[in-house]
This record gives structure tokens, sequence and C-alpha cells, in this order.
């Protein structure tokens, strides 16, 4: 059956991850008549590697291998790349955005009353970061728990299905705000492509959009680009209005990783604990994967002989804020370390490996670099004014792409904020 649409809506948003989903849920509070339009599936979540690898794995969809090897991931379903995220969650750096006339506080103030977010209880939090932690703290490291979105009531020891989607309910993700948007009257369409942006003399007038292979144009004054740090500014660029190929960064991680004989795991929550040398741009983190997801890191770097003991490997995640460059093209997605990049890594990498021989591991190696939060290809300030309004009226960007630079942190949160504010904005 194809999706019913109304004749009309207040405002069309595309894409239901962190910045969509928030700004879709203040809109359907605010009394708009919303129509959301989600490329991905809304099936529930079953937190198994292949419904992961669906969303996140396909070459070219969730998947981008640049030239030198390294991989780009994000997930194409309801709730976006929260689906499979770590749930750790950071405030905005306000002096960032303050810089551009914007201030989140208000709005981080309202979600902090809402959303589950502290950190792990010591019973929640497993041998593998337990020891991380403790090796840093032995030397005089400033490593402390994470805040996570996690409703520790419903959370379990033994669990490694974060990011595979948490089956349990347990982890926050922006499918929450999605439902909770519909609630009030919000329409989600999902396996719909948005596939441009229509613009009539000169003003935003609507979208259209990929159901079923069949292609239909919907109205709205008022549209919203959630569609990610990839998605967004290729959908600008296929309308006429953004260049062929935009710049970005990526948080790229090195998983630096070293066994130990005493501990027998490989099932926890992954960034229970860090620390951030925020100057150097360069954060840490305890990191258990699951168990295919380290073999994949261990072969790519020829350590098949460390493939059978990821029970006993711990990880620690090293992250830099990573400069902007590279490319998004309508068709690829390419970026390269720069050398300030590379001397950040090998700074966080040389730490890490020092934590981990604290910690009694040895057989240490390092993964290749990967990345997972693609964004700033449409910057507040360059491509969006202080109201995340392109140059053509009524058209939004709501998502990691407007970010206004170098970034190194976990993006959810600020993209949460951002959602409110917008919707706010748009609901006056
Ligand atoms: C493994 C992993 C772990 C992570 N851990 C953390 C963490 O612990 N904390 C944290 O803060 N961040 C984490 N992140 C990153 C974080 O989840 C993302 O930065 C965040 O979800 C980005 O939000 P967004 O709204 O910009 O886009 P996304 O969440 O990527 O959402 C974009 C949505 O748009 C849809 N879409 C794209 N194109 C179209 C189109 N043409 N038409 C319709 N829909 C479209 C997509 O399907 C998707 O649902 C992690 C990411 C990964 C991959």
């Amino acid at each position: 059956m194809p999706p019913a649409f109304r004749l009309s809506y207040d405002a069309i948003v595309v894409g239901t991850g962190p910045g969509g989903a928030s700004v879709a849920r203040e809109l359907a509070l605010g009394g708009a008549r919303v129509l959301m339009l989600e490329q991905g599936s809304a099936a529930p979540v079953k937190g198994t590697l292949a419904q992961m690898a669906g969303m996140a794995a396909v070459p070219g969809k969730g998947a981008f291998f640049h030239r030198d090897a390294s991989l780009l991931v994000r997930a194409l379903t309801t709730g976006g790349t929260s689906t499979v995220n770590f749930a750790t969650a950071a405030p905005p750096p306000h002096a960032l955005f303050a810089a551009h006339g914007i201030d989140l506080s208000p709005a981080l103030a309202a979600l902090r009353d809402e959303l589950p977010m502290a950190p792990l209880p010591d019973s929640l939090i497993g041998p593998m970061a337990a020891r991380i932690g403790d090796a840093a703290r032995s030397l005089a490291l400033p490593w402390h728990k994470l805040d996570k979105m996690i409703r520790q009531q419903t959370c379990r020891t033994g669990c490694w299905r974060c990011v595979y989607g948490c089956p349990f309910g347990a982890k926050w993700t922006a499918r929450d705000f999605v439902d909770e948007a519909c609630r009030h009257g919000a329409q989600l369409v999902d396996r719909a492509r948005v596939s441009r942006v229509l613009v009539q003399e000169g003003r935003t007038t609507g979208v259209e959009v990929i159901v079923d292979g069949k292609c239909t144009r919907v109205h709205a004054p008022a549209v919203v680009l959630a569609a990610g740090g990839i998605g967004s500014p290729r959908l600008l660029h296929r309308s006429g209005l953004a260049p062929r190929s935009a710049p970005f960064f990526s948080d790229p991680v090195i998983a630096v990783m070293g066994s130990v004989d005493d501990i027998d795991g490989g099932a926890e929550v992954p960034m229970a604990g860090g620390m951030s040398l925020h100057d150097e741009g360069i954060s840490l983190a305890d990191l258990t994967l699951p168990k295919p997801m380290y073999q994949a890191f261990a072969a790519q770097v020829g350590r098949v002989d460390r493939l059978f003991v990821h029970r006993r490997t711990l990880t620690i995640m090293v992250k830099i804020r990573d400069e902007p460059g590279g490319g998004i093209g309508p068709r690829w997605v390419d970026k390269t370390l720069g050398s300030a990049d590379r001397r950040k890594f090998s700074q966080g990498c040389e730490l890490a490996e020092r934590i981990l021989s604290a910690a009694g591991a040895r057989h240490i190696f390092r993964s290749w670099h990967f990345a997972a939060h693609p964004g700033g290809s449409l910057a507040i300030g360059a491509r969006v004014d202080r109201e995340l309004q392109t140059s053509t009226p009524g058209l939004f960007v709501c998502d990691a792409s407007v970010i206004p630079g170098p970034w190194g942190l976990p993006p959810t949160l600020t993209l949460l904020c951002l959602g409110k504010r917008l919707g706010q904005h748009l609901t006056r």
C-alpha cells in the first residue's frame, strides 16, 4: 500500500537521526502538522549482526571506504546513526556556537531533565572498562566515567548489543523522539528516499520523494534537511542548491588493543569511561566491541595471530579532532589524514599503549583508522545562518552537517539541542 500523504503539511523533516527527530518532535509538540520522511526502515530493532549490517555496512549506503582504505560509517534506519551508536553524551561546546550568536543552554537544560543521561553505576561497568580505568588512574591520568544515554534499570551486564541496536529498550535513541512526535500527530513514512528539494520562485515548496519505486511530490512551506553529514549536502547538490563536493570532518578513531590473561570478557557497554585532552584535540575511551567487529579490525592490519583472543583483549579508542577537508560527492566520500591529524594520532596512541601496559596487556597493536562522525559539510556561518536556514527561504538543515568547525566530540546531544532550538524557532 503506498503511503497516504496528507494534502498539506506545515513542515517536512527529511531523516530521523538525532537532528531530525528532535526538530520533528518539537514541531509536533507545538501543534504543527509534520511529515517525517526516512530512507531507512522503521522495523523493530533486533540487536543482530545481520540487521546492523543492513543499516550500516552496505558499501556506498552505510559504509564508505576512502582512498586510504579507511572506513566511514553511518546508519540508514529510523533513528539514524543513533540506533547503532555507543550512547555516550557530551554537552555542546558553548563557545563554538556562541561565536555564531547561538545559545544552546536553554535547550540543553530542558533535555537534561527529560533524557536518561548519567554515568553508569559500577554494577553496569564491564571488567575490561574497569581494568582500563584503573590503569589510567594509576598513571595519574584524568580518566572518569562518561555520561551514557542509557536507562540503567533496563540495561544488563554481559551484553554487547549497543552497537547492533539495543533490542531491550535500554539505550536511548532518536527513535524515542520519533515515537513521541508520532504520538503528537506527526506522520512517519519510512523507506522513503527524498531525491530533491522543490523550489518555486526562489522559495522552498516541498520535496520529491521515492517510495516503493514511485516518485511523489509533497508540499510544505518549511523543509528541514536532517539526512546527516553525508546525506544533506548530497540532497542540496541534487537540488541544484550546493556545489558538487563538500569538505567535512569525520573525527577519526584508532582502536589500540592488547590482551591480558586474567579476564574472560568481551561483552560490555563500550565507552563507560574516558579522558579528553581538549587543547590537543585527542580523546580516549574504553571500547569493547562485539567479536566480529574486533576480528575485522585485527584482520585489516594483518594481526591474524590476535583473531581468536577477543574475550581477553582490552581496547582503547583514540579519537582525534581532525581538520576539515576531503569531499562528499554525489556518489563518493573521501578524506585522508593530514600531517597534523597523524601527529595527534601518534600522541593519543602512545598514551593508550601506556595505559594498556599499565593494565598488564601484551601483544599491543593498533587498528587502521576509521570514522563515524561525518559533519561540518554545511557549516553554520558558511552554508546556513544562525537559524539553520539556507540561502533558499523555507529550507533549513539540522544535523551534523551544520556543526561550524573541527569537532572531536560525541555529537548526539548537541544535535538534539540544535533540533529543539530550531523546532521552537519554527513554531514561533
Ligand atoms: C558505531 C558508532 C558509534 C557512535 N557513538 C556515538 C556516541 O557514543 N555518542 C554520540 O553522540 N555519537 C555517536 N556516534 C555518532 C552519532 O550517532 C551521529 O553523529 C549522529 O547520529 C548524527 O546525527 P544526524 O542527525 O546528523 O544524522 P544520522 O543519525 O546519520 O541520521 C540521518 C538520517 O537521514 C536518513 N536519510 C539520509 N538520506 C536520506 C534521504 N535522501 N531521504 C530520507 N532520509 C534520508 C538516514 O537514513 C538517517 O536516518 C556514533 C556513530 C557510530 C557509527
